[in-house]
C-alpha cells in the first residue's frame, strides 16, 4: 500500500457487516484512505440479525451516533438479556441477563454465597438477585447512571433492531463522510500476477473497482476469501447440529418486552425478538431431524401475532474460515464464519473484526505478523463463543428426545469439558480475560440449566448464616424497589425514540 498516495480500501458487500465496516472506516480512516463499497441489490442481504449484546453501544458511540435517533431509525427496542425456555428441563426457564449477578459480598464471587444459601434452603432462584432479571419480569427499563464507586450494579443494555434499517442508517452515515457506494454484481476478480493479491473486482455492467485492501463482507458465499483465495473452512457441525433457520415477522403484541426469548423445540429452538414495528421470529433447526415444512409449521403455530410475510428459509453451515485474513483480503461478517444466533453474537463479532482491522490497518505493506495476529485472535474468539453455545445444548435434561439426547451425551471440546468439570466440582468458572463471555454469563447458564456444583468455596462459610440471609433478602428488596421506579419499557421507547 506504500506506493499509493491515498490507499484504496474496497468493501465487498452491503449487509450489516459491510455497512458497519464502511461506517467505521468513514469515521476513522477517510480521507487518509479512500473507501468504496460494492453491493448488489439483485443479490440482497441476509436481512436477519436483530438481537445484540451491550458492546453494540460501544460501536454506536465510537461513531458518535445519537441513541434516540438510532432507535427511531431502526425501530429498536431495549434488551436486558435472553430468556432460555426449556433448555434445562422442558418446563423450566431462566434468564441470561447482562450486568452483575448478585453483588459483592466478600472475598469469593456472589454465586459461592448463593450456593451456600441454597444448601441452607434460604436462597431463591439466582434471578431474584439480578437487577436485570427483575426488570425483565416487570417489562421495565430506564437508563441507570451510577456514580463512580457506587456499590450498586451498573445497568448495561443492548438493543433489538431491524437489521435492514440499521444497514440503511449506517449507509447514510458512511456516504455523508465520503464512502463511495458502487451498485452492481461482481462477476470476476482480478489478481496481481506478481504477488497474487486481489487487485480489482469487475462488475456485470463492466465497471472495474480497483483497491489495495479488500474487506470481504459478501456473506456466506465468501466471494473473495473462499471462492477466490480458498481460505478453507473448519466445520463445527458435530457439536452444533442446526443447519437451517426459517424466519417470519409477525405483528407486534403488548407488552413490549426488553428481552429476547429463546424457546427450545423438538430439534432446535425458536427466537422471538420484539421491535417497535413487529416481532422477529425464527426457528433454528437440524434438517437431519425435521423437514423444512415441519419446522415452518412449528414456527407458525407458535407466533404471538399475525404473520406479516411469507416464511423464509436460510441455510447455513456452522464453523469458521481457517484464515480470515489472506493476502490483502480480510473477511468480516458471515464470510468469516457463522455460529447460530443463540447468544446474539454475530454482530458483536463483526465489531471485533472491525476493531482488529483498525488496530492493524497497514500504513504501508501488509505484514505477515499483522495477518497472523488477526487470524489467531479471530480463531480464539470464535472458538470460545462456540464453546459457550455448545454448553447450552450439552447441559440439557430433555431426556427421551433424540436430538437433545444426542447433544447431552456427545463429547464436547476439551476446553469446554474442563470449564464444566471445574464448575461442577467447586463452582469455579475460569474464562480467560479476553473471552467474550465472562464468569457471570457462564454462571447464569450453568446454574440455569441445573449444572449445580457439588460443593461451594468454604470461604463462604465465614459469613454467619443470619448475615447471609439478611444480605440476600436486602439485595432482592433493593432491586425490586429500584425496578419499581423504572418506567414501562414500551412507554420508555415510545417517548425516547419512537420510530420515524
Ligand atoms: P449479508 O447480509 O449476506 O450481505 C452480503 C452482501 O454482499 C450483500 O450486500 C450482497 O449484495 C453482497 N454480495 C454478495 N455477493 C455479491 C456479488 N457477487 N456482487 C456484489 N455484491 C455481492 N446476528 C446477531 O448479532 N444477532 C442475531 O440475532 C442474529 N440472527 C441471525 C439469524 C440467522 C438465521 C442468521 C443466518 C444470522 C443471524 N445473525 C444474527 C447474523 C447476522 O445476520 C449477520 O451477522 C449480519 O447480517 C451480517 O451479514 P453480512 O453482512 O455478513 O452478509
Amino acid at each position: 500500500m506504500g506506493e499509493v498516495s491515498q490507499p484504496r480500501i474496497v468493501v465487498v458487500g452491503g449487509g450489516t457487516a459491510g455497512w458497519m465496516t464502511a461506517a467505521a472506516l468513514a469515521r476513522f480512516c477517510v480521507p487518509k484512505f479512500s473507501v468504496t463499497l460494492v453491493e448488489s441489490d439483485e443479490i440482497g442481504i441476509v436481512g436477519v440479525g436483530e438481537a445484540t449484546i451491550p458492546s453494540i453501544r460501544d460501536f454506536n458511540s465510537a461513531l458518535g451516533i445519537n441513541e434516540a435517533e438510532f432507535l427511531a431509525a431502526t425501530g429498536a427496542t431495549y434488551k436486558l438479556g435472553i430468556a432460555f425456555e426449556g433448555w434445562g428441563r422442558p418446563n423450566e426457564s431462566y434468564v441470561h441477563a447482562f450486568g452483575l449477578v448478585g453483588s459483592a459480598l466478600g472475598v469469593v464471587p456472589f454465586h459461592q454465597y448463593w450456593l451456600r444459601g441454597r444448601q441452607l434452603g434460604i436462597s431463591k432462584p439466582l434471578g431474584h438477585y439480578v437487577l436485570h432479571t427483575i426488570a425483565i419480569a416487570g417489562n421495565r427499563f430506564a437508563h441507570v447512571e451510577r456514580p463512580a464507586g457506587s456499590p450498586l450494579p451498573p445497568m448495561p443494555y443492548a438493543f433489538h433492531f431491524d437489521a435492514s434499517l440499521y444497514a440503511r442508517f449506517l449507509r447514510g452515515f458512511a456516504e455523508q463522510r465520503g464512502v463511495v457506494r458502487q451498485e452492481g454484481r461482481i462477476v470476476s476478480i482480478e489478481r496481481n500476477g506478481e504477488n497474487g493479491d486481489v487487485s480489482a473486482v469487475l462488475l456485470a455492467n463492466g465497471t472495474r473497482v480497483a483497491g489495495d485492501l479488500f474487506i470481504d463482507c459478501s456473506g456466506f458465499r465468501g466471494l473473495l476469501i473462499e471462492q477466490e483465495l480458498e481460505a478453507g473452512f473448519e466445520d463445527w457441525s458435530q457439536w452444533l447440529q442446526c443447519d437451517r433457520a426459517v424466519a417470519v415477522p409477525c405483528a407486534r403484541v403488548e407488552p413490549l418486552m426488553p428481552l429476547t426469548r429463546s424457546i427450545a423445540r423438538e430439534a432446535g429452538w425458536q427466537w422471538r425478538i420484539p421491535l417497535q414495528h413487529r416481532i422477529g421470529n425464527g426457528h433454528v433447526f437440524s434438517s437431519r431431524r425435521i423437514s423444512e415444512d415441519e419446522a415452518t409449521a412449528q414456527l407458525l403455530a407458535n407466533l404471538d401475532g399475525e404473520p406479516m410475510a411469507d416464511p423464509r428459509t436460510i441455510r447455513f453451515k456452522t464453523g469458521r474460515r481457517r484464515k480470515t485474513w489472506v493476502r490483502n483480503v480480510v473477511a468480516i461478517g458471515l464470510s468469516s464464519g457463522f455460529i447460530e444466533p443463540l447468544e446474539s453474537t454475530s454482530i458483536h463479532l463483526i465489531q471485533t473484526g472491525i476493531n482488529r482491522l483498525l488496530e492493524l490497518l497497514p500504513a504501508a505493506e501488509i505484514t505477515d505478523a499483522a495477518r497472523e495476529d488477526y487470524n489467531q485472535r479471530s480463531a480464539f474468539e470464535m472458538e470460545r463463543v462456540r464453546d459457550f453455545i455448545i454448553l447450552h445444548y450439552h447441559a440439557n435434561q430433555r431426556e427421551g428426545e433424540p436430538f437433545w439426547d444426542e447433544l447431552r451425551t456427545m463429547e464436547v471440546p476439551e476446553e469446554l469439558k474442563h470449564k464444566m468439570d471445574l464448575f461442577q466440582a467447586i463452582g469455579r468458572v475460569s474464562p480467560s480475560f479476553d473471552e467474550l463471555f465472562d464468569s457471570r454469563a457462564w454462571v447464569q447458564v450453568m446454574i440455569g440449566q441445573n449444572v449445580i456444583p457439588e460443593s461451594y468455596n468454604p470461604v463462604a462459610d465465614l459469613l454467619p448464616e443470619p448475615r447471609l440471609r439478611e444480605f440476600l433478602e436486602g439485595l432482592e428488596r433493593s432491586h425490586v424497589q429500584e425496578v419499581s421506579r423504572m418506567p414501562d419499557h414500551g412507554e420508555f421507547v415510545a417517548k425516547f425514540g419512537p420510530m420515524n
